[in-house]
């Protein structure tokens, strides 16, 4: 049998139909650039999020660029990311002149350790830059510790973008994962939880004027119209056939949302006595785009991934190499007192398969095999 890692294949056969029609409307009225699906679409995520504004775009990447033109980093900035992370988070700064400042990681969240933060902070201003914006990520679903991050960023007067390309969808309490910080933004690639059959993002804020910024920028600067240009942009649509895709898919988000959190509590009841899982604070809730354990120190992964694969089972590394380390960015700052969750975790981190229709049988048999596995290889 084959077992997929995330199995998109399962969901269309539930919303086919649905997107057949949706193409076939956006072929028929022929507005593929920004027709009225992408508007609608746009007032469904808002209101999806409970965000004032959303806007979409051409994808994740471009999302955090165009969230970085309006709230502005430059020559001599610091940026605050966390460095386990996928590396289209850091990536845009540079090509502002901004510096990517690396902080560490909880050991249990994965994501952005407050401490750090504060620590990599207070170098960055005695190395003489300044503090200029943080982008803490959601990662594998789950919301960063934005209470904490936002009240250390206020008090040094930073911007704070939300990397919510994993996360959208997540909440803290009631409120949403994509209305955190100045600026959210998220990822519509095929594989994150909420995904189009391509490319997309999209952009979410409260303010009304960094959203009029946000829709200039991603249409080369516009004024009035696209020909009366008031600041250089960029072209970064979503186009109106994966819009029309998204709106089918929308709508059975929040119920995956839940099939995710269903699949991951039982992931945790039948590997928690043997493995370290992933863990959720209270009163948080995540949207599971990865499920990721953390091997045992004496486990070698490889081994374990590949006897897994014999097994038919597909496995994930997310991610093999924390962005401080990477060739095309270790020349740039982190935390002065290392980053010794970040380079540990890289090396034991594994994600299982995740999707919404993963099948209990089937994940029996993950949770098996991943339990006789993990227990050779650590005695082998
Ligand atoms: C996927 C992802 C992005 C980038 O999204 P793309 O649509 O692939 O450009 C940014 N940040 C994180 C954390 C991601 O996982």
């Amino acid at each position: 049998m084959n077992i997929p890692f995330i199995d998109l294949a399962a969901q269309q056969r539930i919303i086919r139909p649905g997107i057949d029609a949706a193409i076939d409307r956006v072929l028929h009225h022929g507005g593929y650039v920004m027709g009225p699906e992408v508007r609608e679409l746009e007032a469904q995520l808002a209101d999806f999020c409970g965000a004032k504004h959303a806007l979409s775009c051409a994808n994740g990447t471009d999302a955090l660029q165009l969230a970085v033109m309006a709230l502005g980093a430059g020559t001599g900035d610091a940026v605050f990311c966390p460095s386990f992370t996928f590396i289209a988070t850091a990536e845009i700064l540079p090509f502002f002149g901004a510096t990517p400042y690396f902080v560490d990681i909880d050991p249990k969240t994965y994501n952005m350790d407050s401490e750090s933060l504060k620590r990599a902070i207070t170098a960055a201003r005695t190395a003489g830059l300044v503090p200029r914006g943080v982008i803490p990520v959601d990662l594998f679903g789950l919301p960063a510790d934005h209470h904490a991050i936002e009240e250390i960023a206020r008090a040094e007067g930073m911007w704070i973008i939300e990397d919510a390309a994993q996360g959208f969808g997540g909440r803290i309490g009631t409120k949403v994962a994509g209305t955190f910080g100045d600026i959210a933004t998220t990822s519509f690639f095929p594989a994150k939880p909420l995904g189009c059959y391509g490319d997309g993002g999209a952009l979410f804020t409260e303010n009304d004027e960094t959203a009029a910024l946000i829709d200039s920028y991603r249409i080369h600067g516009k004024g009035q119209d696209k020909y009366d240009n008031e600041r250089i942009g960029i072209n970064s649509r979503l186009d109106t056939l994966q819009a029309a895709i998204l709106i089918e898919k929308l709508a059975i988000f929040a119920q995956e949302i839940e099939a995710r959190n269903r699949i991951a509590a039982r992931y945790s009841v039948k590997l928690g006595g043997f493995i370290q899982c992933p863990t959720v604070p209270e009163g948080t809730t995540s949207t599971w785009a990865q499920y990721t354990i953390v091997l045992p120190k004496s486990a070698t992964r490889n081994v374990v991934q590949a006897k897994l694969q014999k097994d038919d089972i597909p496995t994930a590394i997310y991610y093999p190499i924390p962005m401080h380390a990477q060739t095309a960015y270790k020349h740039f700052p982190h935390d002065p007192s290392g980053m010794a969750v970040s380079d540990d975790l890289c090396h034991r981190v594994l994600s299982l398969p995740m999707h919404p229709y993963l099948e209990e049988a089937v994940q029996d048999q993950i949770c098996a095999s991943l339990i006789a596995n993990v227990g050779t290889a650590a005695t082998a």
